[in-house]
C-alpha cells in the first residue's frame, strides 16, 4: 500500500505521510521541516486522509509559510564575545578572556572560553568545537545507555557508537551495527538527542519506514514526534 500521498491546493502540491496508529479520529501535524503526518486508526482508506488533507490545506499552507520564514535555518556564527551558542537545548553566550590554561568553561549561563594569546574568531571556534566533540561523546553515551534497555528483547546485538559531524542527517545505523550521531545534535535538548537514538535503535527491527518501524516507534516512545517537533524547532 502506498502511504505517501499528495494534495494539489492551488499551484502548490502538498505531499503528506499517512501513518496508522491506535487513535478513533484523523489527525494532521505539519512539522518545521516542512514535512505533514496524517495520523489515521487503521483500516481508514486512503482516500479519507487525502480528502482530509484537501479540506485542510490552507491551514497547512499557512503552517509550511510560518516554519519556511526561518530559513536558513542556521544562521552564521561570529565566535565573538556576547555571542549566543546552544548546549542541550539552553542558550549560553560567549565570554572571552586572556589566560595560560586554554579551554572551555560552562559556568553561570556563559561559555567562559580562555585563549592564550590568539583571541581569533578561528581559535574560538576550534576551541568550542572540541568541547562540543568531547562533551558529545559523553552526554550520547549515557543516552544510549538509557533508551537501549526496550530494545534488549528483541536480542539484537548493542550497536557501536560513533559521532562525526554529519550535512543533512542526525543519525543513521548501518546494517553492521554501527550508530552514528551528528555532533552537532549536543546542541539539542536531551529528549531530543533520545528520541534520535531511538528513531535508529527502531531500525535495527525495521530498515525502512514503513508502517512496521512507525508501529514499533510509537510503542517504545510514544511522544516521538513532539520531541522530532522540538528537535526541528531547537536547532533553527
Ligand atoms: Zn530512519
Amino acid at each position: 500500500m502506498n502511504l505517501y500521498g499528495s494534495v494539489t491546493y492551488g499551484k502548490e502540491t502538498i505531499g503528506f505521510y499517512l501513518l496508522y496508529v491506535e487513535r478513533k479520529t484523523l489527525e494532521i501535524s505539519v512539522h518545521p521541516d516542512g514535512s505533514v503526518i496524517v495520523k489515521a486508526p487503521a483500516g481508514t482508506p486512503f482516500v479519507e486522509a487525502e480528502k482530509k488533507v484537501a479540506r485542510r490545506a490552507g491551514w497547512i499552507r499557512k503552517q509550511l509559510e510560518y516554519f519556511r520564514q526561518f530559513n536558513p535555518r542556521t544562521p552564521e556564527r561570529h565566535y565573538v564575545g556576547g555571542e549566543s551558542h546552544l548546549y542541550l537545548g539552553r542558550q549560553y553566550r560567549l565570554q572571552i578572556s586572556r589566560g595560560d590554561l586554554e579551554g572551555v568553561n560552562l559556568s553561570g549561563g556563559f561559555f567562559q572560553i580562555t585563549v592564550k594569546d590568539d583571541a581569533s574568531a578561528a581559535k574560538v571556534k576550534t576551541l568550542l568545537q572540541r568541547w562540543y566533540v568531547n562533551k558529545a561523546g559523553e552526554k550520547f553515551r549515557e543516552s544510549l545507555e538509557c533508551c537501549w534497555p526496550v530494545f534488549e528483547r528483541f536480542s539484537t546485538t548493542r550497536p557501536r557508537l560513533q559521532i562525526r559531524r554529519m550535512q543533512k542527517r542526525w543519525g543513521s545505523l548501518s546494517r553492521s551495527g554501527l550508530l552514528t550521531l551528528n555532533t552537532e545534535l549536543i546542541r539539542a535538548p536531551r529528549g531530543c538527542i533520545d528520541y534520535v537514538i531511538t528513531h535508529e535503535l527502531c531500525h535495527l527491527q525495521c530498515h525502512d519506514h514503513g508502517p512496521d518501524f512507525y508501529r514499533l516507534l510509537e510503542s517504545v516512545m510514544p511522544d516521538w514526534e513532539k520531541r522530532k517537533h522540538k528537535l526541528e524547532l531547537a536547532l533553527i
